[in-house]
């Protein structure tokens, strides 16, 4: 079996790669194994100090990584070196960090000596999709491999190019084999990774389909799992928010990465009272945006990754405007304006419950306009959504802020900014936008053995 890798925007064949067969897939179980029982034994310093030199090794080499990405899924060069500074920052910060994060925790008890020792499980496989292709690995991967985990990727095949570019970067900085392996393997083999013995928990982000089957396969061989699934993220704007931060903000978050991010503002929630001013700055924004070649400088939005993600969020547009959503920007009648992965950013309005682009996660440059009376409406329609990842509230009144955000049912709640990752926070969802905690200290532990020891 052989996967092909398509540029998605000149449409051109990059590589073909071979799939691993049963014997490669034996050696990189084993090596994997392997190596678990000599990485987990060096100290925390020791493997920080791997991971530090990654860090800096990525800083040094972030054209080269960020070039491979665009030519792959089609992300801006400029997006793209930012998403391996933002990788090469976190090696720093773990590296920074984790001694103290991993340290014993002492608690007060009768016995003489109680407390609890952070321990690594094995070899977590790691399921990740093609739209922030070294992000989403890295931020399973530092952690992971600082803890004393030992990390085994199935990637997109739409991005093995980057899978196999990330094993390198840790060979090439001297991270012992077998600590980190890419496997070129289809969905089908997930299901026998998942029962093998050396494999001890998994990590997934993309579809919720593709988590369902993940989360149940892994719940049958009794191992844990950490899911980052889709989101349908609100962004409400109130009536006293400073509406060109918030317009402005609103467009960078749902048109990032062409709108491939679960993580985007996917439903503009707007007080009635600024409705209109808020729509004339949001035209303003999307008309800012320049289209084309994405490893030009100018080019502010590339293509979408593939053709069937386009055709997607076309069907989901269409549904959207035959149930009476109104077209303000972009399109082509009820349609995306596009050419092949190219899809020209679209606005719509009168957006509402029962529509796709309300109901469903939509991953590509639509941005949709939902009105709300007053503020409780607000939170009312942004908890009518089966997702709960993110979301973002605009108003100046910060204690407002404060009790409106602890009403929203999500993961993280930004005030006044733009909803992303960052290796500080801890990141994931709740409802179907998954489980579990990715990065900081409380995604350090999600793959770790909080052991307790007593003694009388
Ligand atoms: P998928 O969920 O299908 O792909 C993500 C990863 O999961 C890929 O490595 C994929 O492998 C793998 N995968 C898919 N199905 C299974 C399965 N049954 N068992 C094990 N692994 C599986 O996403 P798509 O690329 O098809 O995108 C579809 C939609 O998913 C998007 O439009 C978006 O809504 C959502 N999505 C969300 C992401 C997020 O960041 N949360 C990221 C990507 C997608 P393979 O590619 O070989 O099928």
């Amino acid at each position: 079996m052989a996967f092909s890798s398509i540029n998605p925007y000149s449409q051109k064949h990059l590589k073909t790669y071979r799939a691993d067969g049963h014997v490669a897939i034996e050696r990189k179980l084993k090596q994997a194994d392997r190596a678990f029982a000599d990485w987990s034994a060096l100290s925390i310093r020791e493997r920080t100090d791997y991971l530090r030199k990654v860090g800096q090794y990525l800083f040094a080499s972030k054209q080269r990584y960020a070039g491979l990405m665009t030519a792959e899924m089609g992300k801006t060069l400029r997006e793209a070196v930012a998403e391996v500074e933002k990788c090469a920052a976190s090696c720093i910060f773990y590296a920074d960090h984790a001694e103290a994060f991993l340290a014993d925790q002492s608690v007060e008890t009768e016995a003489q000596k109680s407390f609890v020792t952070y321990q690594p499980l094995g070899a977590v496989l790691a399921i990740m999709p093609w739209n922030f292709p070294f992000w989403q690995v890295m931020r399973f991967a530092i952690p992971g491999l600082i803890a004393g985990n030992v990390g085994l990727l199935k990637h997109a095949p739409k991005v093995f190019g980057c899978s196999l570019a990330i094993e390198e970067i840790f060979q090439t900085c001297g991270l012992p084999t077998g600590v980190f392996q890419s496997l070129l393997v289809d969905v089908p083999v997930v299901e026998n990774l998942l029962k093998d013995k050396r494999v001890k928990a998994v990590t997934l982000t993309g579809s919720g389909r593709a988590g369902s089957s993940v989360a149940s396969l892994a719940g049958r061989e009794i191992k844990k799992s950490v899911l980052e699934l889709g989101g349908s993220d609100a962004l409400i704007v109130l009536a006293d928010a400073d509406l060109d931060k918030a317009a402005e903000v609103a467009i960078k978050s749902r048109m990032q990465n062409a709108g491939q991010s679960c993580i985007a503002a996917k439903r503009f929630i707007i007080e009635k009272s600024v409705k209109k001013q808020f729509t004339e700055r949001v035209i303003h924004q999307i008309n800012q945006i320049k289209q084309g070649d994405p490893t030009d400088d100018a080019t502010t939005m590339g293509p979408m990754a593939r053709l069937d993600l386009a055709d997607a969020i076309d069907r989901q547009c269409r549904d959207t405007l035959a149930k009476g959503a109104k077209l303000l920007v972009g399109g082509h009648g009820s349609a995306f304006r596009r050419d092949g992965c190219n899809v020209q950013p679209m606005l719509l309005d009168k957006v509402k419950p029962g529509m796709a682009a309300f109901d469903e996660e939509t991953f590509g440059p639509l941005a949709v306009l939902i009105d709300a009376k007053d503020e409780a409406d607000a939170i009312r329609l942004a908890n009518q959504s089966d997702f709960g990842l993110g979301s973002a509230i605009w108003t100046q009144d910060l204690d407002r802020a404060d009790r409106l955000a602890r009403q929203i049912q999500a993961g993280s709640v930004f005030v006044n900014g733009l909803m992303r990752s960052d290796a500080r926070i801890p990141f994931g969802g709740i409802k179907t936008s998954g489980f579990g905690r990715e990065l900081s200290e409380v995604g350090m532990k999600e793959f770790m053995n909080a052991k307790t020891i007593w003694v009388e």
